[in-house]
């Protein structure tokens, strides 16, 4: 949480008058809400698109920067430094996820989802690189690893879907276990394994703060966030995702079809390996996948102690079932 909510910006939004073109941004102010001038633009497109960029970065896409890069290219040098001033609080602000309530709820001129992730870093023509030959596919430079720019893509659009079908199943078969008392009475592990032995047991109350783990999740991949676990129960579950969602990569074509229809390819797609590498700070959860017995009531109440380190939850996010 920003150490002075009061000069945090809420969200950006672009006003059109006879007057000219602006990005307003709106802020805490004494008891209410206020906006103010950020930046003055010579022509409509470019406020929207700056300030739904800069909604980007209050959101923590992962691709704001390269947005508002390409909005800033071109434009004049005070708008410039106006935005670059502003960024480094912007950023911030998306430790805790409450003070993003506003800007989530906006509509966006940007579609979300899976398309907000990219599918190469490589700008084509590169410091390092040089032109960068085949997406740097034949490049010697980053055969060395020698390139910082250039780097292989984690999550790239068609991985991203596949991570929040996954998500999405996964949350439901928890769901589904908080429901169904019979069932949680036997203390087996559900039948895709998105409920593991060591707290199949746990009581409703458990299971529906776990099953919010892969629905944070898959709301961090749609807003086009990097889904960085904020607990183990996050942790727990976006491993099991990844394992999922690698098995329904190889047993099921036409549900993979599906996205691959609408979102563009990348040679990085599907490297789950990269993403158990990635996406976890460390490994300690893992035991927690196959530990065969039940879990004590301290250790099932550590499961959604924040970590600290990543972006908190928004306390009032509710829950989707
Ligand atoms: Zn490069
Ligand atoms: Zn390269």
């Amino acid at each position: 949480m920003p150490s002075d909510d009061h000069d945090a910006f809420l969200a950006f939004v672009p006003e059109h008058t006879t007057s000219g073109h602006r990005v307003l941004g709106l802020r805490v102010r004494g008891d209410g809400v206020e906006a103010e001038t950020v930046a003055d633009l010579p022509d409509g497109p470019s406020a929207t698109v700056l300030a739904d960029a800069l909604n980007g970065v209050l959101r923590g896409q992962y691709t704001a920067d390269r947005q508002i890069n390409a909005v800033l290219d071109g434009t004049r040098d005070d708008v410039r430094t106006a935005v670059s001033r502003l960024l480094p609080s912007l950023r911030t602000v998306g430790d805790a996820q409450e003070s993003l309530r506003l800007v989530a709820a906006l509509p966006s001129p940007t579609e979300r989802g899976p398309e907000l992730f990219p599918t190469t870093n490589c700008p084509g023509l590169c410091e390092t690189c040089g032109d960068c030959q085949d997406d740097c596919q034949n490049c010697e430079e980053c055969a060395d690893g020698g390139c910082e720019t250039c780097l292989p893509v984690v999550i790239t659009p068609r991985t991203a879907a596949a991570l929040e079908q996954a998500l999405a199943v996964l949350g439901d078969e928890v769901y589904d276990a908080a429901e169904d008392t019979e069932d949680r009475s036997s203390g087996k592990p559900s039948p895709l394994g998105a409920v593991p032995t060591c707290v199949a047991g746990q009581d409703a109350w458990f299971l529906r703060r776990y099953a919010r783990a892969f629905d944070d999740l898959a709301t961090d991949l749609h807003e086009g966030r990097w889904p960085a676990p904020a607990c183990t129960a996050e942790e727990v579950a976006l491993d099991l995702a990844i394992q999922d969602a690698e098995r329904r990569h190889h047993d099921e074509p036409e549900l993979v079809a599906t996205w691959e229809a609408r979102l563009p390819a990348s040679r990085f797609d599907y490297d789950w390996f990269a993403l158990q590498d990635y996406l976890f700070q460390d490994k300690d959860y893992e035991v927690l996948l196959h530990h065969p017995d039940a879990l004590s009531d301290d250790e099932v109440e550590g499961w959604f102690g924040e970590f600290g380190n990543v972006p908190t939850r928004d306390p009032k996010r509710g829950f989707r079932r």
